[in-house]
């Protein structure tokens, strides 16, 4: 049949490149529909002035194997960079100054992040009882088996870092389930971690890690080669006005691009875009139902990338430093990317990306780029120590409306939803960062997961 391709995935972000990748792999014939200009979705590294940056996300975990085996099936195209050993050090802000979280018993014992009242209740912690509400939220987790100072010191800045979210919202389950099941199924954050260390180990168990990763010369060069592999011929790029609807036995898909409206038969669609799209693209689907998909909330972020050439001697070994809300900051947090992945700028020099916003922060979002900037001077000199004679050498302001989605209670509502309507509508996929897991780690295994159902 003209025009009929049996797999069109709608977004060239991470999922979709992922998932068009393995089928590519397999033998299926794919075509990918992306609005954008250009591929990557929220992945995006830029170079300006020597540095490289990137305005998105700036590292991952290796927490699934599907992470090494799909760099290990890009390669040599693209390398797989893990962090260098700084990354192991980071950091929280506390009265006034960067402090390092413990990595080990003894500096647990002796930090100051942690009040000496929690620090002899962790002692409890394997003899409390597990929670019996599903729907706890991180924070009531935390504060139930850890303690205060623990939730407004680590478990707040840790929400930050990951979600740019609010601890009192984001529920345990969805959000964090690998911590939800130490609870359920070991009864104990302490006793499930020992157990889980204990336990054997395939070979492929071992691919995942706790190791931070980006890919050599910036995560634009995994999108790049993901790219390489499908075959840039079935990437139609700045494609608008997409919609699709469910005909007979097909899907026909009708959009516009600057030659005129086009329209396209597939057996099966695939949509990896988030949540506020999907009215636009799903135009059949009932007001009501889609509000349960479309409730899922985005943190707003402001990503600013700051270059030094030189930093005149100071020195930031670490992957960054993270900022507790009780400190009052305008800040999520600061990272560090030059001081853990190679060729991030000169020799003498430095990355920093400075997140702004958040949940609980969001309107600081809406402040012009002057705004943005004077944050970032201002906690340059305060929070890094720069003089007051030295300004940054490059800023880059890169703004997320949609940028983190919030696994909050209305999840399961969520989850549901989309299941009903992938069983009413065989051949429509509901992918992307509305359900399974919000990092890159999580784009890749659902990718992965959803080609070798096909
Ligand atoms: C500022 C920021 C920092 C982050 N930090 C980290 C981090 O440190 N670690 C980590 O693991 N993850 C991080 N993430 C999350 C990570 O970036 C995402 O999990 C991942 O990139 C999402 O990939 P995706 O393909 O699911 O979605 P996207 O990248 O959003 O891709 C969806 C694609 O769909 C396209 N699209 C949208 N509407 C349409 C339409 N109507 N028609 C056609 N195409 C359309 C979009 O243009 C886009 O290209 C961060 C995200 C942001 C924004």
């Amino acid at each position: 049949m003209q025009n009929s391709h049996p797999i069109i995935i709608i977004g060239a972000g991470l999922t979709g490149l992922t998932t068009a990748f393995h089928l590519v792999k397999r033998g299926k014939k794919v075509l990918i529909l992306e609005k954008n200009d250009r591929i990557g979705g929220q992945i995006q590294t830029l170079q300006k002035d020597g540095f490289v940056f990137e305005t998105g996300p700036n590292t991952g975990s290796v927490s699934h194997p599907e992470v090494t085996e799909l760099f290990t099936a890009l390669s040599p195209a693209c390398e797989l960079e893990t962090a260098d050993e700084s990354a192991k050090r980071r950091l929280i802000w506390k009265d006034g100054r960067f402090l390092e979280l413990p990595g080990g018993l003894l500096s647990g014992i002796t930090t100051p992040i942690i009040t000496w009242k929690d620090k002899f209740r962790i002692l409890g912690e394997p003899f409390r009882p597990k929670g019996t509400n599903p729907d706890e939220s991180v924070a009531e987790l935390a504060l139930r088996r850890l303690g205060k100072s623990y939730v407004d010191y680590c478990v707040d800045p840790f929400i930050s870092g990951i979600y740019a979210g609010d601890p009192e919202r984001l529920v345990t389950r969805y959000a964090l389930p690998k911590l939800y099941n130490l609870e359920q199924n070991y009864g104990s954050f302490i006793k499930g971690t020992i157990a889980k260390a204990k336990e054997p180990k395939t070979e492929r168990d071992r691919l995942a890690t706790k190791k931070v990763f980006s890919a050599r010369g910036g995560l634009s060069n995994l999108t790049a080669a993901l790219a390489d592999a499908i075959g840039r011929e079935n990437i139609l790029l700045s494609v608008s006005s997409l919609t699709i609807q469910p005909v007979e036995n097909h899907w026909q898909v009708i959009y516009s691009t600057p030659e005129g409206e086009k329209r396209l038969q597939a057996e099966k669609v695939i949509t990896t875009v988030g949540a506020s799209v999907l009215p636009e693209i799903l135009p059949f689907i009932d007001r009501m139902e889609m509000d349960k998909i479309t409730g899922l909330r985005y943190a707003q972020i402001v990503q600013v990338a700051v270059g030094m050439k030189n930093t005149q001697g100071l020195r930031f070994n670490a992957f960054g430093g993270l900022i507790p809300s009780r400190e009052k900051k305008d800040l999520l947090g600061i990272l560090f990317p030059a001081a853990c992945f190679s060729g991030r700028a000169p020799e003498k020099g430095m990355t920093f990306s400075f997140f702004i916003g958040g949940v609980k922060a969001g309107q600081l979002t809406e402040l012009s780029d002057k705004g943005i900037e004077n944050i970032v001077v201002r906690e340059f000199h305060e929070m890094l120590r720069f003089p007051a004679n030295v300004e940054p050498d490059m800023i880059y302001i890169a703004r997320h409306a949609h940028a983190i989605p919030q696994y909050e209670k209305s999840t399961g509502e969520r989850l549901e939803t989309i299941e009903k309507l992938q069983n009413r509508y065989p051949g429509l996929i509901l992918a992307g960062n509305i359900r399974n897991g919000i990092s890159m780690a999580d784009r890749i295994l659902q990718g992965t997961t959803i080609a070798g159902e096909i």
